[in-house]
């Protein structure tokens, strides 16, 4: 019954592994340096409940900047549309870790996804939570019905303690009065929702609802209303991959985010989530292998939005 998917992901898996992928692995977080470059797992969950999966897709990883989808989700509930009056809703076209646009446009991020988007999130759940990091896991447990995830100390104390850029990011916005909170607190958030760890299972099944109008598949609890999820999905699209975001969309053809600890997670709306992850990045931050299997699976089973 399930041999089409099971097929789908297995010839995708296959052909991906065969073919010789360039990148590297993320080292200017040290902590992540210290991954084997040849790790490469896949799962989709399907919205009715079925799930395919391959490789090392039951290994946590650190899902690094897809965490920005969810913390955006929580942050979204809490403003409503005010949120864009913060950020804006544009790619941005430069490094996701870039100072350059924020002159430009006066301390308002370009979106929600590069880190300057990500970082004015956590300021606004640091200003609607009494305690941010308990409360955001709370929130990702009960929207992945995972009630044991964690974060990883060790990479959120590594990046603590290199991430200089961020830190340049974060004092810039609140230079012009877009951070409300104290930078230190803001980024100290930031670091801790960045090392949350999760694997493929765990993350494709915490992704559904964004396939799903924003209702939870397991007991259809609305996590955010259906146009809002419409809304997430259009920024995955046209801004999930950094400077690789078109790319994405004319090889892959769905809404999906990166995170530069080689993991992507991409939506079929209405179908399914998948997610992949392989370590070494292109030149643009985004899993080399990672984006082929996709490109695979959404060419020859012909499952894109377009
Ligand atoms: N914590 C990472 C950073 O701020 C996230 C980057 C990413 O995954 O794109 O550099």
């Amino acid at each position: 019954m399930d041999s089409r998917y099971t097929n789908i992901i297995k010839n995708a898996y296959d052909f991906a592994q065969s073919q010789k992928c360039k990148g590297e692995i993320a080292s200017y977080i040290p902590e992540l340096a210290n991954i084997d470059p040849n790790k490469f797992g896949v799962h989709m969950t399907k919205l009715d409940g079925r799930n395919f999966g391959m490789g090392d897709h039951l290994e946590k990883f650190s899902i690094q900047s897809i965490a920005k989808v969810l913390s955006l989700t929580l942050a979204y509930k809490f403003v409503g549309e005010k949120i864009w009056e913060r950020i804006d809703v544009e790619p941005s076209g430069t490094k996701f870790d870039s100072l350059l646009l924020l002159e430009t446009y006066e301390g308002i991020p370009r979106n929600p996804f590069v880190n300057s988007g990500a970082i004015v999130i956590c300021d606004i759940l640091i200003t609607h939570l009494n305690d941010a990091k308990k409360e955001f896991l709370e929130f990702v447990r009960d929207v992945s019905d995972l009630p044991k995830l964690t974060y990883s100390d060790k990479i959120a104390d590594s990046e603590k303690a290199t991430g200089y850029r961020n830190v340049a990011v974060c004092n810039f916005i609140k230079s012009f009065g877009n951070i409300k909170n104290e930078p230190n607190v803001v980024l100290d958030f930031y670091f801790d929702m960045c090392s949350l760890e999760m694997t493929c299972q765990q993350l494709s099944q915490t992704f559904t609802f964004l396939a799903n109008g924003g209702k939870k598949i397991t007991d259809g609890k609305q996590i955010i209303t259906s146009s809002q999820s419409k809304r997430i999905n259009a920024l995955m699209l046209t801004c999930g991959f950094y400077d690789e975001s078109g790319e994405f969309a004319f090889r892959v053809g769905l809404p999906g985010k990166s995170g530069v600890g080689g993991g992507i997670v991409a939506l079929y709306p209405n179908n399914f989530a998948i997610v992949v992850w392989s370590p070494k990045l292109n030149k643009n931050g985004n899993s080399a292998r990672g984006m082929l299997l996709l490109e695979e699976v959404t060419t020859h089973s012909e499952l894109s939005i377009f």
